[in-house]
């Protein structure tokens, strides 16, 4: 049996303990080739002790050689690297068979790409990737026969209810809508004057899932599910009136598609990301992923929303974004980022997200998405407007 070779980009974060479980449970299968994380060197460590990669990537020099000596004394032959350059070689290198793409925001582009480039297995839950440069990243995979797989649970939910051709066109499919559902996070029913003052604990603690904390926060603002709307533009070429948001709270349907014939096709699982995971592992066969089975009987029911669009305006940017197109959704992307960041150390009120996100969009003029340089040049200026607006409070 020949093993899969994984480089797992965001090693230590949620998605990546979650891979390391489905790793753990098919041994004859998959190989944590590169584990890769950027600063949190004590779990990295235990993930090498138990895992033994052939490589370990960490941010910088002097966290490298720490690592690099603690692997050492423990008579692991797992080779440390560090920086950009780094995980761009562990993803596309010839040894690595399979990338689960799952850095937090940005700093995943550049790695994910290559791996695209590389023609790899790319298991993508770093939708980032996607919103920043949408066109690039699906050329590059269109041109170097990339399996892309997505790992958003709503995303793997609609890949799963699309036919296998669906890369002939959803009109062409009989598809009529995507139905992506939203949890509505953890303030979906609070009063709109009580937002300004919730903290980053209420905001990071979402009624279904356990995620990273950025992630978390974009649930809150649905930004989460902005993003996800400009990712699913790209990953199943839909035109942006095609995706319909639907606020499910039980996050029990991760998504739908709905057909001309009047089908409704849709995925349905615990809220476990090893659900997603562990399929874009195997595809097209199935394997464990250690989630329990789902229990209709104990969900009794299920409810749907209209999406209020004046609650979550983070929501509304993201269809804007998609319609002003080329960089527009990056810089969107990148003053969220900074945003979200300032958020969670305090310096931005929880509606400050929004407005905040709003006026760097008002103030840049987005350009082509012509290549990956404009792209990042985009990002860069948007996170320094970003950053400049907090300094001075004058966002409105
Ligand atoms: P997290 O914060 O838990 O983990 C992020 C990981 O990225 C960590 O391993 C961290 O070390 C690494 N990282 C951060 N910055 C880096 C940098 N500059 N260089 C190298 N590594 C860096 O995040 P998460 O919740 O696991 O989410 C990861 C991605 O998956 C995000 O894009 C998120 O939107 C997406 N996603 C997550 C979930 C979920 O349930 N957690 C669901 C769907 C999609
Ligand atoms: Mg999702």
């Amino acid at each position: 049996m020949i093993r899969q070779n994984i480089t797992v980009l965001g090693s230590t974060g949620s998605i990546g303990v979650s891979t390391l479980d489905v790793i753990r449970r098919h041994p004859d299968h998959y190989q944590a080739f590169a584990l890769c994380a950027h600063s949190q060197i004590n779990k990295l460590f235990e993930q090498c002790l138990e895992f033994r990669p052939r490589f370990a990537v960490v941010r910088d020099a002097a966290l490298a050689a720490q690592l690099a000596e603690r692997c050492r004394v423990a008579g692991l032959s797992t080779e440390v690297r560090h920086g950009v350059e780094a995980l761009v070689e562990l993803s596309s290198c010839s040894e690595a068979d399979a990338v689960m793409a799952a850095i937090v925001g940005a700093a995943g582009l550049e790695p994910t790409l290559a791996a695209a480039r590389a023609g790899k297995r790319v298991m993508l839950a770093n939708k980032e990737v996607l919103v920043m440069a949408g066109e690039l990243f699906m050329h590059a995979v269109r041109e170097h026969g990339a399996t892309l797989l997505p790992v958003d649970s709503e995303h793997n939910a609609i890949f799963q209810s699309l036919p296998a051709d669906f890369a002939r066109g959803l009109p062409a499919c009989g598809v009529q809508k995507i139905l992506l559902t939203a949890s509505g996070g953890p303030f979906r029913t609070v009063a709109l004057g009580d937002l300004e003052h919730v903290t980053p604990e209420q905001a990071c603690a979402h009624p279904n899932w356990v995620m990273g904390r950025k992630i978390s926060v974009d649930s809150a603002t649905m930004m989460n599910k902005g993003l996800e709307v400009i990712e699913a533009r790209w990953l199943f070429d839909a035109p942006p009136e095609m995706i319909q948001v639907v606020v499910h709270p039980q996050s029990v349907i991760h998504s739908a598609v709905q057909y001309a014939d009047g089908s409704v096709l849709a995925q349905l699982g615990k809220p476990d990301m090893r659900t997603p995971i562990a399929f874009a592992m195997a595809w097209p066969e199935r394997i464990a992923a250690g989630v329990e089975p789902l229990d209709l009987f104990k969900i009794a029911r299920l409810d749907f929303f209209e999406p209020d669009f004046e609650r979550f305006r983070c929501l509304q940017l993201a269809y804007d974004v998609l319609h002003a197109g080329g960089t527009a959704p990056a810089i969107l992307n990148a003053a969220n980022e900074v945003a979200v960041a300032a958020f969670l150390e305090g310096q931005l009120p929880f509606l400050g997200i929004a407005r905040l996100n709003e006026q760097v969009l008002q103030s840049l003029s987005a350009g082509p998405e012509g290549s990956l340089s404009d792209v990042l040049g985009a990002d860069t200026e948007a996170r320094h407007l970003a950053a400049q607006l907090i300094r001075e409070r004058s966002f409105a």
